[in-house]
């Protein structure tokens, strides 16, 4: 079970120019974190799981 990460919806498309991501690029980003749009040259920065796992390490503590 998904536990409150739904919230987090995967990238379908650029967050600039609205272009649909293919499925291939959505690997890309889901990989490499950053992909870079090839219509609009912006670059996508998938929002790193640094927070998540900070949060996991103090419910540890
Ligand atoms: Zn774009």
């Amino acid at each position: 079970m998904a536990r409150e990460r739904a919230d987090q919806a995967p990238i379908e498309r650029c967050p600039h120019c609205g272009r649909d991501l293919s499925s291939w690029e959505r690997v890309l980003l889901q990989v490499d974190r950053a992909l870079v749009c090839k219509s609009c040259w912006y670059r996508i920065i998938l929002p790193v799981d640094a927070e998540r796992d900070a949060d996991e390490k103090e419910r540890k503590r």
